[in-house]
């Protein structure tokens, strides 16, 4: 669905994404969100838990890219260096070139990827527009700000059509 702000599927956290999930879906490209999907944006770098989930996807053959509409260089690229994987930087989410800029890089077509993200305008419109799994998570540290609360009240009737659909 081209235009659909429903994602596929709901989770908790990124840490409910596991390889098990992904390998049944038939998903051997994982891109990511950072910004409130793997962590909030304050934190310069990943936590063992984080480090242990990638190594977990990678140890299984799904590989990870992050896909970021961050504009701010340094604090993406220290954390990716980091964390051993690729990032494709200036996504302009909801367009898709960011998306397919990284399945180029990563040699992965549609029917085999997967995004995950936070935000239904950016992240999962991008996704159902690109044509590949869309998985959304609930925010990192929650919604703390005036706007967030707000951007998270306005998510949620497509967070319910989703789990209508057993998502
Ligand atoms: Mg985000």
């Amino acid at each position: 669905m081209p235009f659909s702000l429903i994602p596929s599927r709901l989770f908790e956290s990124y840490r409910e994404v596991t390889p098990e999930y992904l390998r049944r879906a038939g998903v051997t490209l994982l891109l990511s969100d950072l910004d409130f999907t793997l962590a909030p944006k304050v934190v310069r770098r990943p936590d063992p838990a984080l480090r242990a989930w990638i190594r977990d996807l990678e140890a299984a053959g799904i590989s990870v890219m992050i896909v970021s509409n961050n504009r701010s260089g340094s604090r993406v690229t220290e954390f990716c260096a980091d964390l051993g994987i690729p990032y494709q930087g200036h996504a302009g989410k909801p367009s898709t070139k960011g998306l397919e800029a990284a399945m180029a890089r990563a040699g992965a077509d549609r029917a085999r990827t997967a995004m995950l993200g936070d935000k239904l305008l950016t992240d999962m419109l991008a996704a159902n527009r690109a044509g590949v799994l869309a998985l959304m998570v609930e925010p990192l540290g929650g919604a703390v700000t005036l706007w967030q609360k707000v951007l998270h009240a306005l998510q949620a009737p497509f967070k319910a059509a989703c789990r209508r659909r057993g998502g």
